[in-house]
């Protein structure tokens, strides 16, 4: 059944961004709806440990912390949604834009976009069909919720995300195998150590991947992820975390006028090239909450 719903504010996007701006949209008691098509807390789902958010001196599990913003959600009684949003549009007759979903429709005088980034593909061969076949993954939460334990995973990477899930993934005793284009890692130095002192975690650096594979062996499917030196690092599953690139919602909008006039709000890692944290996007939506607020209640 299609709803059509109608809100002042419409956020798109529930991850640290996208909950801050609601949060502070509903205590100037506008009408907000907050929209995501996955669960709430966006990418720091996948965090190992948050330890330089304000307010948790001794850090706090990214899943913990996901909790915690459904909680501050459910306490204000801030209207959430589970939906994806596919497209953009603006109408002119009726001053509003609409989010459109494949069943609904949402109409909202102002709009903030804080659809985060999504994982870069390395676009080789037999990645897309692990993948499908759920062999291969971009994003360590899913694999975390069928609770892996004792398998071997190789993941490919070397910034912060790598070490990170490989830090998550070898807590519960999983095998991992890190590998890297060269031995200049760009994570922050302090989870390389982690990395390089947990018995679980091996890194192979100098490594170009070449493509993947897999082959049944006893009832059991083995992955193979095939270097351009020749060498087979044999693996149950794969993780890809090479980068993540802007996750922009697919619209014919022109939003520069908007954004001028304090309707439309870009936030987030979505607009964060190399800063990407949850204090700063969260900073930027309530930042983007307040400027909303202004123009609507004209104070
Ligand atoms: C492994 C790892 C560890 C990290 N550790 C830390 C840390 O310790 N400290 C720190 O400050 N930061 C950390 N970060 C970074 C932090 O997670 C991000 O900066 C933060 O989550 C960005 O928030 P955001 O709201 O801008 O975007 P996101 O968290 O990416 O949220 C975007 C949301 O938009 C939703 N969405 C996207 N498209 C649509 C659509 N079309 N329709 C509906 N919903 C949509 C997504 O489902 C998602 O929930 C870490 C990140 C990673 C990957």
């Amino acid at each position: 059944m299609m709803v059509n719903k109608k809100n002042q504010v419409a956020v798109i996007g529930a991850g640290p961004a996208g909950c801050a701006a609601a949060i502070q949209l509903k205590r100037y008691g506008l009408d907000v709806i907050l929209i995501d098509k996955e669960k709430i807390g966006g990418l720091a789902r996948n965090a190992n440990f948050i330890e330089n958010y304000l307010g948790f001196p001794k850090g706090i599990s990214g899943v913990e912390f996901c909790y915690k913003l459904e909680e501050h959600l459910k306490h204000l009684e801030i209207e959430t949604v589970k939906d994806e949003i596919t497209n953009l549009s603006w109408d002119k007759s009726q001053d509003q834009f609409v989010a459109n979903s494949k069943k609904n429709q949402y109409n909202c005088k102002s709009l903030v976009i804080a659809t985060g980034t999504k994982p870069r593909r390395l676009s080789l061969k037999g990645e897309e069909e692990l993948w499908k076949n759920g062999l291969l993954f971009y994003e360590p939460a899913k694999m975390l919720e069928k609770l892996f334990f004792n398998k071997k995973i190789a993941i490919i990477g070397s910034g912060d995300a790598a070490f990170d899930y490989a830090i998550n993934l070898a807590n519960r005793e999983n095998h991992i195998t890190i590998i890297t284009r060269t031995k200049d890692y760009k994570s922050l130095p302090l989870l390389v150590q982690r990395a390089t002192e947990s018995k679980f975690i091996t890194i192979k650096p100098n490594q170009v991947i070449k493509e993947f594979a897999a082959k049944k062996e006893k009832e059991e499917v083995l992955l193979i992820v095939k270097t351009k030196s020749k060498e087979e690092i044999v693996a149950d599953f794969i993780l890809v975390a090479v980068g993540r690139d802007p996750n922009h919602i697919p619209s014919e909008v022109k939003f520069d006028k908007f954004v001028k006039e304090n309707r439309v709000c870009f936030v987030g890692d979505l607009v964060n090239k190399n800063e990407r944290q949850i204090s700063i996007s969260s900073g930027q939506g309530i930042r983007c909450a307040m400027r909303i607020a202004e123009e609507i209640l004209n104070i």
